[in-house]
């Protein structure tokens, strides 16, 4: 070849078509044998840039967890499969980035959206059933949650109900001069994501009502102190 196309663009707009080995060809269809051409030819032509070439495949790896997630809904771990910490962390990542995704990046209580033009966002992607206890990673135990609303589902400070509807626990004193109280949530539909697939399972969310939110009667000695 005696030209060198600067991108891929340009190499596209020069190359019509290429015939590969037959041998080549039956080899890369293999993934085991595919990684070990990858790596040859990084050693051979990148060496110098490794640690970039590297982190490409980890954005690869990432985006594969990521699609592989949101195909298939996601999926339940044994602790054997979450003895690896660098899958931890891809695990975890993938989790909360489908999770918020599939809401369109709104915190389902309160429906708030901030995005950046870094593509920052203000929503985490919550675990209706802890993680920690049950390793469950399908996206319907998923909840895209602002930070403030994050921490109150934690807590139990509101759980939601078989028909996703908000229930706010009693036994909270607020004052909210500038938000919208949580108690002014009550009985208000729960921000659902773009796709009925990923709706969050209810027997998840029973779980939390039963277990979490906090069933507790208004404690009068603490709204007289806030009062
Ligand atoms: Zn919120």
């Amino acid at each position: 070849m005696s030209f060198k196309p600067k991108s891929l663009k340009s190499l596209k707009s020069l190359i019509l078509y290429a015939f590969l080995d037959q041998e080549l060809f039956l080899l890369l269809q293999d993934r085991i044998s595919r990684s070990a051409l990858i790596n040859v030819l990084v050693e051979t032509w990148f060496a110098h840039k490794k640690e970039q070439v590297n982190k490409l495949f980890q954005i690869d790896a990432f985006q594969e967890f990521q699609n592989t997630l949101k195909d298939s809904g996601g999926k339940v771990y044994t602790v054997e499969e979450l003895n690896s910490e660098d899958k931890v962390i891809v695990r975890d990542a993938a989790f909360r980035k489908v999770v918020v995704s599939v809401y369109n990046y709104h915190c389902a209580f309160c429906g708030l959206k901030i995005i950046t033009s870094l593509g920052q966002n203000i929503v985490d992607g919550a675990h209706i059933q802890p993680f920690a206890e049950f390793r469950d990673d399908r996206i319907d135990n998923g909840l895209s949650l602002c930070k403030n609303h994050h921490w109150a589902f934690d807590r139990g400070w509101f759980g939601v109900d078989e028909r996703y509807k908000i229930r706010i626990a009693q036994n909270l004193a607020e004052t909210a001069p500038n938000n919208r109280a949580l108690r002014e949530f009550e009985g208000e539909s729960l921000y659902l994501p773009n796709h009925e697939l990923y709706y969050p399972r209810i027997e998840a969310l029973q779980w939390h009502l039963e277990t979490v939110f906090q069933q507790a009667s208004p404690d009068e000695s603490l709204f007289d102190q806030i009062a």
